[in-house]
């Protein structure tokens, strides 16, 4: 009977090489600024109590459909869930361990929300970025954003554009709320039957809304702008000024809200004109200023962004940015005499610090040599019966024209070093 063939589950993917290299390349060229802007390394848990994820808000998505919630085999059992996001898992990591502020974070790793999957959206997907905990100096937020910027930058992408908002505080906010509420609900009707919905349990997040019908009534809702308290304001001001002084491109958006309830103040998002608007957003973040005390801590302030690796790498291909690097095989061991030398000559070559690879199955010399050009190598080292009786191997310089010469066996890390500084000539 035919065995059923499983595939990776709805939303899920297998990210096979070389294309996972380039995402691991991705990560290290993100911890790279991220540690040289002092941030450190948080790595927490991929599951949590689901209370940890209940406090980003009850109004959002995130947290009342998309998350992956599960109980333990524990007496009684935990209730727990998979993490959508890890701006709550640094918070309630501070809560735990109080570490002195400003507590600088940075993290990478997969997310997982019951999303309904498309391209660019998937119910694992992987996320970098940073939280500053402690500090509300509007130099915060300019390190952070100027940090997302370079991170773009770095990859050779042309096309982010940065939209920023301030979505004020606990003076300007309800007084805010009020006015959006009271204009939503007399253009109720106008809305789509999910923003309608929306608006009874969080009227913020109706200017959130993509759909197309939803967008007269957006235009011309009322502007936090013009709520901000004196605070706020100064504080949104001062942010600008400090982009302004590191060269720093963005579009102030007076609508822009951003999925989870939690966010104070600056607010903004990284968007790729490379990709469809339905999922162009390739990171966003902002201000929160109540989130670690929600989670049993002291009050703190903070801001962070999170990052969508997926999204960036497609934004990437897009534009032709930050392509798949070459395979690192530097070196191809080619062996028709049985096989036993070549383990011993791949062993030697990397322990030199070469990247080696080989063929397995005693294959022709042919077939061998049609594997190692495959592999890019730029040298082989080949062990034919003749080469083993004299205790020698063949180096050859794989390039277009490139010679070979024999030399003993003992030598090979040096004649293979050879070939290869010749290449990078
Ligand atoms: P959020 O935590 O919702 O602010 O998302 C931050 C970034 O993560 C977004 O800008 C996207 O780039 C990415 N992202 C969010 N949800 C998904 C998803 N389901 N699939 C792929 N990327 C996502």
């Amino acid at each position: 009977m035919a065995q059923p063939l499983f595939r990776a589950p709805a939303g899920t993917r297998d990210l096979l090489p070389p294309e996972s290299a380039r995402r691991r390349r991705l990560v290290a060229v993100f911890a790279d600024l991220a540690e040289r802007t002092g941030f450190g390394l948080l790595e927490s848990p991929i599951f949590e109590d689901l209370g940890v994820f209940q406090r980003l808000g009850e109004s959002n998505d995130v947290v009342t459909k998309e998350l992956f919630e599960f109980f333990d085999k524990g007496d009684p059992p935990r209730h727990l869930a998979l993490r959508p996001e890890l701006t709550a898992s640094v918070c309630r990591a501070f809560a735990e361990h109080r570490p002195a502020p400003p507590w600088k974070i940075w993290y990478s790793g997969p997310q997982f929300r019951y999303e309904r999957p498309q391209a660019g959206r998937y119910r694992q997907f992987e996320q970098v970025g940073v939280e500053t905990l402690g500090t509300d100096d509007p130099h915060a937020d300019v390190e952070v954003i100027g940090l997302g910027l370079r991170f773009y930058e770095a990859l050779g992408m042309k096309q982010v554009r940065l939209l920023l908002n301030s979505l004020g505080d606990s003076e300007s906010r309800p007084s805010y709320d009020a006015a959006l509420a009271a204009y939503l609900q007399s253009r109720r009707g106008e809305l789509s039957g999910q923003s309608q919905l929306t608006l009874e349990r969080n009227p913020l997040r109706v200017l959130d809304s993509k759909r197309e019908q939803d967008q007269p009534v957006i235009a011309e809702a009322p502007l936090m702008a013009d709520f901000l308290s004196g605070e706020s304001a100064d504080h949104f001001a001062a942010v600008l000024a400090g982009l302004d002084s590191l060269g720093a491109a963005y579009e102030v958006s007076p609508r822009l809200v951003r999925g989870l309830d939690y966010y104070t103040r600056t607010t903004f998002e990284f968007v790729a004109d490379a990709l469809d608007t339905a999922q162009n957003a390739v990171g966003g973040g902002g201000r929160y200023d109540g989130l670690v005390e929600e989670l049993g801590g002291p009050p703190t302030p903070g801001i962070g962004f999170a990052l969508g690796v997926d999204r960036i790498l497609l934004a990437c291909d897009a534009e032709g940015a930050f392509a798949a690097a070459a395979a690192p095989v530097e070196v191809f061991v080619v062996d028709t005499a049985g096989g036993q030398t070549a383990a011993v000559l791949c062993d030697r070559l990397r322990q030199a610090g070469l990247g080696v690879d080989r063929a397995f199955d005693g294959r022709s010399m042919k077939a061998q040599m049609k594997r190692a050009d495959r592999s890019g190598a730029a040298a082989a080292v080949i062990i034919g019966p003749d080469e083993q009786a004299e205790g020698a191997v063949t180096v050859r310089d794989m390039r277009p024209g490139g010679g070979q010469r024999r030399v003993a066996e003992t030598e090979v890390v040096a004649a293979v070093a050879e070939v290869l500084e010749g290449e990078a000539q």
